[in-house]
């Protein structure tokens, strides 16, 4: 007999679709994968030497289970040199993956009984974790047309005693959308007369398009800081998702559960990523301005083919590397002896008759959508594209 919690989960769907998008590349089909949450470049050269060069110093055994105090020095020098923030060591820990940073955070400030606000549409993991700390998520409606804002007014409703906290995830999976400094004061007033904690998401701080630059909402007032936990990594930015480091920042009593959590479930990140990830902090930042220039390209082809499809509307996002189109006005349509009544119908039509992989909405809350990422080379994204038009074309 397995565990309640065990049965009630299922595995993450994006990372489903990434494995079914590659069995079916490895029978030979030549698939167009949309579906990978990750960069598509490779991590750079000076942090790669950095591993190797841990391995044969032999830097290969335990160290600290919140990570080294070198990375942790590295961290609070990113939080000072991009957010102004100051933390100290003891606000400060490094855990494998952003992933397992959130995970080892709702474990340590989420219980049954609780709500947790989650804006939709939401990253996967987020309703899943909360669920598996016995805590309820209440999913907060955002609006493609107000570019996913949750606003002061729209949370009141939603906030009662029980309410704990709410996640903020911005720029955001899978929509791109970013918060600006006056809607981020709001919420960050509202959290402190309500007494919550703020968890926010940052891992897409360094990905942003056009005029947008990233605050984080800890830096705007000291109670908000009080208050919030940031949770980031060097996956994203430095295109490490293989290496498992994620970081997060907060109060040192909030930070010290984790750190006891941590070290009675995986112990320390992996020694030799620690020391790839210094390489990456401290190193020289080129990558990023790289892969924002060439991601802002494929982003603005990929919006404007979305757009050129008739009855399809899609947010152009200022942020991370993903296309979040609505696809409403298909749903009801009819292709072979289907009817297309869900995006799941429509991103397994798209899979099976078109050779093209997406995500559907409803993972992240949002019925009627797809997620396309773009961190795929363009040649992927323009076969792709023309078959999603082709497809449509196609529908009844
Ligand atoms: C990718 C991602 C993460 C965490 O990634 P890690 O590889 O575990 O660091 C966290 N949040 C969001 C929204 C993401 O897209």
């Amino acid at each position: 007999m397995l565990s309640k919690r065990a049965e009630a989960l299922k595995p993450s769907p994006t990372l489903a679709i990434n494995a079914k998008e590659k069995a079916l590349k490895a029978q030979g089909l030549d698939i167009a994968g949309f579906g990978a949450g990750e960069p598509d470049f490779d991590t750079p050269e000076h942090i790669k030497q950095a591993a190797i060069k841990a391995i044969n110093d032999n830097f290969t055994r335990y160290t600290p289970a919140a990570g080294i105090d070198p990375l942790k020095d590295a961290v609070i020098e990113k939080f000072k040199r991009d957010n102004g923030l100051t933390y100290k060591r003891d606000e400060i820990i490094i855990s494998c993956g952003g992933k397992h940073a959130l995970f080892n955070l709702f474990e340590a400030i989420f219980q049954e009984g609780d709500e947790v606000l989650i804006p939709v549409p939401f990253w996967v993991s987020y309703p899943p974790m909360v669920e598996l700390t016995g805590a309820k998520p209440v999913l907060v409606e955002t609006e493609e047309k107000e570019d996913y804002q949750v606003t002061g007014s729209l949370l009141k409703k939603y906030i009662n005693s029980k309410t704990k906290g709410i996640i903020l995830n911005y720029p955001s999976n899978p929509a791109g959308s970013v918060y600006y400094r006056e809607n981020l004061e709001k919420i960050g007033r509202l959290a402190v007369e309500n007494n919550l904690y703020i968890i926010s998401d940052e891992i897409y701080e360094k990905l942003t398009y056009d005029d947008y630059r990233h605050i984080s909402i800890a830096s705007l007032d000291k109670s908000f800081k009080d208050r919030t936990i940031i949770c980031h990594g060097v996956s994203k930015t430095y295109a490490m998702t293989g290496w498992r480091i994620g970081y997060a920042a907060g109060p040192a009593h909030v930070i010290k559960a984790m750190s006891n959590i941590q070290s009675q479930s995986t112990s320390n990140p992996t020694s030799i990523s620690q020391m790839a990830a210094i390489a990456a902090l401290n190193g020289p930042q080129d990558i990023i301005p790289i892969m924002v220039n060439e991601f802002k390209k494929r982003r603005d082809f990929i919006i404007s083919e979305l757009r050129s499809i008739e009855g399809v509307t899609c947010y152009k996002p200022k942020g991370a590397f993903y296309a979040f189109p609505n696809f409403n006005a298909i749903l009801g349509k009819r292709y072979k002896d289907k009817t297309i009544e869900s995006s799941a119908t429509l991103t397994e039509i798209l899979l099976e008759d078109f050779h093209t992989a997406v995500v559907p909405g409803a993972e992240f809350g949002k019925e009627g959508y797809i997620r396309l990422s773009f961190a795929t080379s363009m040649d992927v994204i323009k076969k792709g594209l023309e078959r999603i038009k082709k497809a449509v074309r196609e529908f009844r």
